[in-house]
């Protein structure tokens, strides 16, 4: 152990130690508390309680209410082990106002013989009723040796998030152990924030926020507490919103400060394009436009979110972008999150630039070997002008002669260290791509102000004239055959109709796999009508085919799984079926419901759901029915879960707050802008260490 001492000493930053060398930790317990997210002594102190029991207060038994968890002491006067439908053991003890009992379905023999008659013992639970007395069910007990109260009930009792094979004691034990270090050892944690700030406001220190969090007195407002709104949470949620920030923005000011090739707007080439259009941009799209073309005509990188609801016209826009940059020499890519939507964008831009006399090249992760060599060595070369495709577009080995371009689409789908990823991509020479992000996902300006600190934000907020808004219903599938008349009769009116086939689990297997059951049950039960299948198992080919086949009508009814979520643009369809809607969050079913409405045809969407519904997802599908306005889906979206998933956090790198919540610390945005402000011109040395602190290493964009 000396030797593990002496090596854990070795960490400067000594909040920064391993678990590991903690008392109790061994490799098992290291490897659990690591998918915690926790890592380092300071990752404990971090690791805040979701609520906390008063344990401080000791409720006679007589006084006990059914429901309320309490804790109560006193003296065994039965125990036994009794063999009923399983084995239990049954504890009766009594402290003078009444009797209770504690029932244990786990439990060992040495367990039992401690629990002997006359022993004094405190336990914690709630009291339910019982055959003859209260009884708790499992209730957490400590043996009382003496009469001295326990010292760790002089606070409340923090109840951490826990994970499989972490008791909740065990943790309590570890975070208890951190704070003891924070105690014992002065500028383990040293305070970051300027005194300007904690002078000057009633912000606690961190020290003081930290210790306030796992050990609350006894009069502590509970409600706060839980609530996340205590001074000292929001200390701490405040710190670590700074530290997302100024990560943002020192990645801009290193933007600004690198060189991006210069592209001049191509009046020619612009108008040409603009008149082979078979429609008129919108005013939204051609403001949105304007600012472009000024940022490309920058000497440093465009860093900018293209945001507009489904179907507003965002890809135009984008090809412009990309028009200006190839008419001016040099290369434009832009990237897709399915290969489904790439292929679209892949076909479209063919289209588009075809007059023009340019031919965009595809990368995705299927192509054969002497294929993918062959793009690869155009892109390298120069003699491809405009990559299309999905992430492949930024492996290693691809490398671009002059790119000056990258457009992302859907970027909700990408985690931000595969943003940061593509900057790097191209910067040969130190010239930096501009950068034009697209995204469906409306985010609310102080949301886009934390999370996206280091774009600026362009939005078409007006859809295409002539679209009319999708009428939506939520019928019971035991209404099924109902269903199926209504795409029959669709389909006889000349319309296409999209059946999407949803599942929870993530398994992609298992959606594709109901995918196809439901394509021949559709097909038997609609004899008449071309059904075509596409979902993400079937080979790029199959794919293609069944897309282009829906697309140019010969395929009526197209089963698929969410696949088609993102992007995918058939304007003759103007019917979709979702299956299992109860199971889609909002974001999921907005996006999915976007796939139609997109010609002049009424259109409608069918959630069928199976009953019973939650209370949730009862609201989640009145909130579609009611409106088709995606900033109003997201608003309402926010206010049913918080801003996590808005902003996409299932992939990794994204914004990971652990304290923080943005829907609920909003009001801390503006003072956080400020600090930051205050951190970059007054104390630079700080902000590294304050990124650190909070992102860790992981985050790339934590690097500054
Ligand atoms: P999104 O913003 O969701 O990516 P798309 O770029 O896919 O939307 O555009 C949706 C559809 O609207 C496409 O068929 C596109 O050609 C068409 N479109 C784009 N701009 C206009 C416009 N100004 N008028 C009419 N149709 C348009
Ligand atoms: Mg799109």
């Amino acid at each position: 152990m000396t030797r593990a001492r002496a090596s854990a000493a070795a960490f400067a930053d000594r909040a920064a130690t391993p678990v590991r060398y903690l008392r109790g930790v061994g490799p098992q317990v290291a490897e659990r508390l690591a998918r915690l997210g926790i890592h380092s002594v300071a990752d404990l102190l971090f690791h805040l309680p979701l609520r906390y029991e008063d344990r401080t207060r000791v409720t006679p038994i007589g006084a006990l209410r059914i429901g309320v968890p309490a804790a109560v002491e006193g003296e065994v006067e039965l125990t036994e082990t009794l063999m009923r439908h399983r084995r239990m053991l049954l504890t009766r003890i009594s402290d003078g106002s009444g009797a209770l009992t504690l029932r244990f379905f786990h439990f060992n023999l040495s367990q039992a013989a401690a629990l002997a008659r006359g022993t004094r013992l405190r336990c914690y639970g709630a009291a339910r009723p019982g055959a003859v007395t209260l009884e708790m069910i499992h209730p957490e007990y400590r043996l009382l040796k003496d009469a001295a109260p326990l010292a760790e009930d002089a606070a409340l009792t923090p109840i951490y998030p826990a994970t499989e094979g972490i008791a909740q004691l065990k943790l309590r034990a570890l975070v208890a152990q951190a704070v003891q270090m924070l105690d014992e050892e002065v500028g383990l944690l040293p305070e970051l924030l300027p005194p300007e700030l904690l002078d000057h406001t009633t912000m606690a220190s961190l020290n003081a926020a930290v210790r306030y969090v796992h050990r609350p007195p006894p009069d502590a407002p509970m409600a706060a507490l839980v609530d996340g709104s205590h001074p000292a949470q929001q200390r701490l949620a405040f710190e670590e919103l700074l530290a997302h920030h100024l990560s943002l923005r020192q990645l801009r000011q290193n933007a600004d400060q690198s060189r991006a090739y210069t592209i001049a707007a191509k009046p020619e080439l612009v108008e040409k394009f603009r008149a082979a259009l078979p429609f008129q941009l919108t005013g939204a799209q051609q403001r949105v436009m304007a600012e472009i073309f000024r940022d490309l005509e920058k000497s440093h990188p465009m860093m900018r979110l293209l945001q507009g609801d489904v179907g507003c016209g965002k890809t135009v826009v984008a090809a412009f972008a990309a028009l200006n940059c190839i008419g001016a020499g040099y290369q434009a890519a832009l990237m897709a999150p399915t290969e489904l939507l790439a292929e679209q964008h892949y076909r479209n831009f063919r289209e588009w630039f075809a007059p023009l006399g340019m031919a965009p090249v595809w990368l995705a992760g299927r192509l054969q070997a002497a294929e993918r060599r062959a793009v690869l060595e155009k892109l390298r070369s120069g003699a491809a002008a405009m990559a299309v495709g999905t992430h492949a577009l930024f492996q290693g080995d691809v490398a671009f002669a002059k790119l000056a371009l990258v457009i992302i689409d859907e970027q909700h789908r990408f985690g931000v260290h595969q943003r940061l990823a593509l900057r790097e991509k191209g910067a040969a020479a130190a010239v930096y791509p501009h950068q034009l992000i697209m995204t469906a996902t409306p985010i609310p300006r102080t949301l886009a102000m934390t999370a996206y600190a280091d774009l600026d934000v362009s939005a078409i907020n007006e859809l295409p004239p002539g679209r009319t808004p999708v009428q939506t219903v939520a019928i019971a599938d035991t209404r099924r055959d109902e269903v199926v008349a209504r795409v029959r009769f669709a389909c006889a009116q000349g319309r296409q109709v999209y059946w999407v086939c949803s599942l929870i689990e993530e398994s992609e297997l298992l959606q594709c796999q109901a995918a196809e059951d439901t394509a021949v049950a559709l097909a038997a039960a609609l004899p008449e009508l071309p059904v075509g299948l596409i979902h993400g198992r079937m080979r790029a080919p199959q794919k293609d085919r069944a897309m282009a086949r829906f697309k140019a009508g010969d395929i009526h009814l197209l089963v698929a799984t969410t696949v088609i979520e993102v992007g995918v643009d058939v304007p003759n369809a103007s019917l979709m079926i979702i299956e299992n809607a109860e199971r889609l969050g909002l974001a999921q079913l907005h996006q999915l419901r976007g796939r139609v409405g997109r010609g002049a045809v009424e259109s409608s969407c069918v959630m069928l759901y199976h009953a019973p519904l939650s209370a949730a997802a009862r609201a989640r599908l009145e909130v579609m029915r009611a409106t088709n306005d995606g900033f109003e889906i997201a608003r309402r979206d926010l206010g049913l879960r918080g801003p996590g998933e808005l902003l996409g956090t299932r992939q990794a790198g994204e914004l990971r707050l652990r304290i923080a919540d943005l829907t609920r610390d909003v009001s801390l945005v503006p003072r956080v802008q400020q600090a930051a402000s205050l951190l970059l011109q007054r104390y630079p040395e700080r902000v590294v260490p304050i990124v650190r602190r909070w992102l860790g290493d992981n985050g790339r964009y934590g690097q500054v």
